[in-house]
């Protein structure tokens, strides 16, 4: 078994760790995988496209409470990124301080 081959989730088309069957955008709010983003996008590190990238995967994990219309839009960026690695800004103590 060749675990170098990263497997894209059937939902949102990230990459998944190869040692996991759960996508990392998989969260519930309290754990959001936008949450570290703003100070990542202050910081320079994140563009609002990537963040936006970051929502619309998220999204497809958690359409509840989302109207056909954003859903849509969101399809289509993920659609759009299929596959694309994209980094994430964890909301760490290390990205907190980056806002102060
Ligand atoms: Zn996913």
């Amino acid at each position: 078994m060749n675990t170098c081959i990263a497997s894209l989730c059937p939902l949102c088309g990230s990459t998944m760790a190869s040692d996991s069957d759960i996508c990392d955008y998989d969260k519930d709010a309290e754990s959001a995988p936008t949450l570290g983003d703003y100070a990542a996008m202050n910081s320079g590190l994140l563009t609002h496209d990537e963040h936006v990238l970051i929502v619309a995967r998220w999204a497809m994990h958690r359409p509840a409470g989302l109207g056909q219309k954003s859903l849509q839009k969101f399809k289509a960026v993920v659609l759009e990124k299929w596959g694309q690695f994209q980094q994430r800004y964890p909301l760490s103590a290390e990205n907190k301080t980056l806002t102060r």
